[in-house]
């Protein structure tokens, strides 16, 4: 009361926008929850897709968490965070990113009534951080490693990774089809850390199943002009040249001026840039190449030219197309047709043109280096093929990652049940309300069986009551249990090869914990006038009519 008798203080703008104290913590756990609530539904292999369009009218069919949150444009800012977990998780391991989502809302959604009652949340923090630590180190504990096997075996075991990515995706149906696709294309990149070795081509229409792998590079047949037709369009074992030029007759320049005084000299000109030209050709020729790739135009002149000596010719490759030729093949881009000499060249075991679906398609295998691969998908609608590309991105990564750090633990809620039963066990040791914290921790994990359950319609409740019986037996034997999405009972996920990576597993929990800590730790939101309006003020400032625009500029330092 005492304050109110003050004159009031006025610190900030007036338009300031100051929300602050458990009101404000309160709203923005209500926001992460109810970000938390619309992907919820897309976790696990019955999860649901979210169709998604844009005002620009474009659609976007997805299950990828990831994805899902950066077309939402979400404008509250405390639920921000978690786009930017969401993200984090998917660049950082590629897979898991609804469970990102979703364990950061659920531990907050577990934290509310604390903070409704009163806790302090530096305490609630405390206790959160040292649970992710206790969970990480068990996960850790948990994992099986999978070093030391050979190859065909380590092979197998990275298909089931696969497998359990995709089993949540819209080609989940044929999983096995494409892990065995992504494990030999990552396989065939070795410990290359360059993502963009394995290249994903989209051809729409034909079946799922008619997708295929290429070891070595694919693109689609760039424009060509007359004359093409005449090249040969396989060869085995050609010397392959790389160009960063352009083969083409030049027309005069738009600011070239020539002052002629006699109308022969003219002749001379166009002359001497037809030179320049069959020049540049016959040393591409000449350096025994038999297939020539330009990032640059390739025009009707030299398409005739080396349709007359059997060279085959693509001009305007995409840049990403080159490098992966160049890599895989083992050529250098050359930026000039001078001096080329035979170590610049790359090679590979066949070179083909071939007709796939609707599309004609450049495919380079057996290639020396052998650092690429590339997929080519096929598939009904567009939406669809997109979809499929973003799954194979999330079973690449994967599969990279399981590759890297060699260890898996279970999925399917499995480990999760794990850790919160040792949370639990853990929580009974210590005096003091922490213990009610780590207790809620332990009960937020429980929601990815939980979702699984409900995803897949079954009776959650009376699942997790199961798998809550099998993690408390003293042996450890269902220790990797976890929920059985084929019958709504549960199942060994370790028997059943649903796998992930415990990578995803550890960040999903640090991510999400950072996340839910740092929205704790926050109690005041203060949203400056300014910042709304930002630019439609710079502008009118500019023009020394904004508003208030005389009292910024007196402030204003003149230099
Ligand atoms: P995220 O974006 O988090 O990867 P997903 O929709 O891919 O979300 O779902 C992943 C979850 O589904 C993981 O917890 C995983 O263990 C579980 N899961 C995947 N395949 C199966 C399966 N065959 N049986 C049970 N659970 C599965
Ligand atoms: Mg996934």
């Amino acid at each position: 009361m005492a304050s109110m008798m003050q004159p009031q203080i006025i610190l900030l703008k007036e338009g300031t926008d100051t929300s602050q104290g458990k009101a404000q913590l309160l709203s923005n756990i209500n926001a992460v929850t109810a970000v938390g609530d619309v992907v919820r539904t897309t976790l696990g292999p019955r999860g649901m897709d979210k169709l998604i369009h844009d005002d620009k009218g474009s659609v976007t069919i997805s299950n990828d968490g990831a994805t899902i949150m950066k077309l939402l444009d979400i404008v509250h800012p405390a639920a921000k965070i978690l786009v930017d977990i969401a993200k984090s998780q998917d660049s950082e391991v590629g897979d898991g990113t609804t469970t990102v989502v979703l364990l950061a809302a659920e531990f907050l959604k577990e934290a509310k009534p604390f903070v409704e009652d009163g806790v302090h949340s530096q305490n609630l923090i405390r206790s959160y951080r040292t649970a992710s630590t206790l969970a990480i180190e068990k996960v850790k504990e948990l994992a099986v490693s999978i070093e030391g096997k050979s190859v065909e075996e380590k092979k197998g075991l990275l298909a089931k990774c696969a497998a359990t990515t995709l089993s949540s995706k819209l080609i989940g149906g044929e999983k096995e089809f494409f892990a065995t696709m992504v494990v030999d294309a990552v396989m065939a990149i070795g410990d290359d850390d360059r993502l963009n070795l394995i290249g994903i081509k989209k051809v729409p229409g034909g079946n799922m199943r008619d997708s295929f792998l290429v070891d070595g590079v694919a693109f689609k047949k760039t424009f060509s002009y007359a004359g093409f037709e005449q090249q040969p369009k396989k060869f085995d074992n050609p010397k392959i040249l790389l160009l960063n030029i352009e083969l083409e007759l030049k027309s005069e320049k738009e600011n070239a001026e020539i002052r002629l005084s006699d109308p022969s000299q003219y002749q001379s000109i166009v002359d001497a840039e037809w030179n320049i030209i069959y020049d540049k050709l016959d040393k591409c020729v000449e350096s025994g190449a038999k297939v020539v790739l330009s990032r640059l135009a390739i025009g009707d002149l030299a398409t005739q030219y080396f349709a007359d000596r059997d060279i085959f010719c693509a001009g305007r490759v995409a840049e990403e197309d080159l490098n992966r030729v160049a890599a895989a093949a083992g050529g250098t881009i050359q930026t000039s047709v001078n001096n080329i000499i035979p170590e610049v060249l790359g090679t590979c075991e066949i070179f083909e043109e071939k007709q796939v679906g609707g599309e004609r398609f450049n495919i380079f295998c057996g290639c020396p280096s052998g650092r690429t691969a590339t997929i080519v998908l096929r598939g009904g609608a567009d939406q669809f093929i997109e979809e499929a590309e973003r799954s194979l991105h999330d079973a690449i990564m994967i599969v990279r990652r399981a590759v890297k750090n060699s260890t898996v633990v279970p999925g399917g809620g499995a480990i999760d049940m794990e850790i919160s039963k040792y949370l639990r066990q853990h929580s009974r040791t210590i005096a003091g309300k922490s213990q009610l914290f780590i207790n809620s921790y332990a009960k937020a994990l429980e929601v990815i069986p939980r979702q699984l359950c409900d995803n897949a319609g079954f009776d959650a409740t009376d699942v997790l009551n199961k798998l809550r019986q099998k993690h408390a037996m003293q042996s450890g034997e269902g220790a990797s249990y976890g929920v059985d999405i084929n019958t709504g009972g549960i199942a060994d996920s370790f028997a059943n090869f649903v796998w992930e990576p415990a990578v995803v597993k550890i960040n999903a929990i640090n991510a999400a914990t950072e996340a839910a800590c740092l929205i704790l730790s926050v109690d005041e939101t203060v949203k400056n006038p300014k910042s709304e309006s930002a630019q439609g003020d710079a502008a009118a400032g500019a023009m020394g009519r904004g508003r208030g625009g005389g009292g910024r500029g007196r402030g204003m330092r003149r230099r």
